[in-house]
């Protein structure tokens, strides 16, 4: 029950040494994040990039989940970022998991998960995984195409199936879209229903998903329209459909946020979803989500630090080196180049593999008003010449030894960095920084949901 959850809950961050913050509405504090980070890089002599998760964030993004999508069952998509705290508290909050893989499967079901909590939501799997999932009682997955109804006959014939359906997400940059890769075509969806009652396969619901980091307004009414089309067409053939599940594609920034300021927010993508799954769904039908960015996006704030630096530096010697905007031409003016701990081989791979823009903050800020700002090149610690973090990026003079700040630094970062040039990935450091009571209301002590 709840309490037991809570429980689990308390005790993973008593392991990950949780640091909490109880704010109150005088304690000073105007920015939590960097006080925190400032507290850690004041106390320890580091020389490593860490990441502050704080873990109230995803506590907020799941009440703000249950608030606008209450039909919707989270399954956490781990690959966005399979950090054994985030997850193990996304359990522990009731939410459930979408794994891609053996490892990540294994992962899940070591944390205490059930495997009837797992979603293998990846249409193209590998037959030694299929049998692990198969082994370990993970039995909802998909497919999308005839090779692997074959495949699932013969190594995982009691699975239950969703169709993989295609999206149209031909707006997203190459880096969110995802049909070119999976989905199943709307002229293939009769025949591969057909050769799955063939193989006395059991069909039970629909799949896709519109698209990392999806934001235009209508992608979802078009793709829930399509599976409801599927739900027909398997009605026709005796399936007994008892599954949707609308993938991710969610964005992660939390209310507020002005980073994709002007683009649809999860209250709108909610607003959309919600009353097409009445019309289209009768309530006996378990609606899933496959949410990552959504959950992990704002949670993790990357602290770095400036390790080295050269300067000042020609325009003329750096074209030399890196492609400057054209448009610029003030051939002597100052331009300062700084080497950080953390780079696009770390954390920054995002820059390149999620369309991300980093914005970087000082940890110490300067006056605004006083100080100059020079454009500056800022490259990551290994010797590669592609580990570019921000080119032509207005800052002011930074000192060897300062830290930075880079927030919304959750999804598609930590996850996807690698040990290249034998620099480490970026360590997490956990807090909880918990709103000071509302005023108005009665405070209760604070449980987990
Ligand atoms: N589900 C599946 C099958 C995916 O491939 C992905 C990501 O690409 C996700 C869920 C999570 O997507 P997002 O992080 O955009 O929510």
């Amino acid at each position: 029950g709840a309490d037991a959850r809570e429980s689990q809950l308390l005790d993973a961050q008593a392991r990950a040494k949780v640091k909490i913050l109880q704010r109150s509405p005088d304690d000073g504090i105007d920015d939590p994040e960097r006080h925190l980070v400032r507290q850690i890089v004041e106390s320890e002599d580091l020389d490593d990039p860490f990441v502050l998760v704080d873990l109230q964030k995803v506590i907020e993004q799941f009440k703000r989940w249950r608030r606008l999508l209450p039909r919707v069952t989270p399954f956490y998509a781990v690959k966005c970022n399979p950090d054994p705290v985030i997850i193990q508290l996304i359990a522990s909050l009731g939410g459930c998991f979408d794994c891609a893989s053996k490892g990540e499967i294994k992962q899940v079901l070591d944390l205490g998960v059930p495997p009837t909590q797992i979603v293998y939501s990846n249409p193209c799997k590998q037959v030694s995984h299929l049998k692990f999932a198969r082994d370990q009682g993970v039995a909802l997955t998909v497919f999308d195409n005839k090779d692997e109804l074959h495949k699932i006959k013969a190594h995982h014939p009691d699975a239950e199936l969703m169709l993989r359906i295609w999206t149209d997400d031909s707006m997203l940059s190459e880096t969110g879209a995802l049909s070119v890769k999976f989905g199943a075509l709307p002229d293939t969806w009769g025949a591969l229903l057909d050769i799955a009652k063939g193989l006395q396969l059991s069909v039970v619901g629909v799949h896709f998903h519109v698209g990392s980091g999806c934001r235009h307004a209508g992608a979802f009414t078009e793709a829930l329209n399509n599976a409801h089309r599927v739900f027909d067409l398997a009605e026709k053939r005796g399936f007994t459909f008892k599954y949707l599940d609308i993938g991710g594609g969610f964005p992660g920034e939390m209310p507020g946020s002005t980073r994709h300021e002007g683009m649809p927010q999860f209250e709108d993508l909610a607003a959309e979803i919600t009353p097409l799954l009445t019309d289209l769904f009768p309530k006996e039908i378990a609606v899933l989500g496959e949410p990552g960015r959504y959950f992990a996006t704002a949670c993790q704030t990357l602290a770095v630090k400036v390790f080295a630096k050269r300067a000042p530096v020609r325009r003329k010697s750096l074209s030399a080196v890196i492609r400057l905007s054209e448009t610029q031409n003030d051939q002597d003016a100052t331009r300062f180049i700084y080497y950080l701990n953390e780079g696009f081989y770390g954390a920054f791979n995002c820059i390149k593999n999620d369309n991300h823009e980093a914005t970087p903050e000082l940890l110490n800020p300067r006056d605004e008003e006083t100080t100059t700002k020079y454009d500056s090149l800022v490259f990551g610690p290994t010797c590669d010449g592609i580990d570019i973090i921000l080119k032509e990026y207005p800052l002011p003079e930074l000192k060897v030894g300062e830290w930075l700040l880079f927030r919304d630094m959750g999804a598609y970062t930590t996850s996807s960095s690698c040990n290249f040039n034998g620099f480490a990935k970026a360590l997490s450091r956990y807090c909880r920084i918990i709103p000071p009571p509302s005023p108005h209301r009665r405070h209760t002590p604070s449980r987990v949901v």
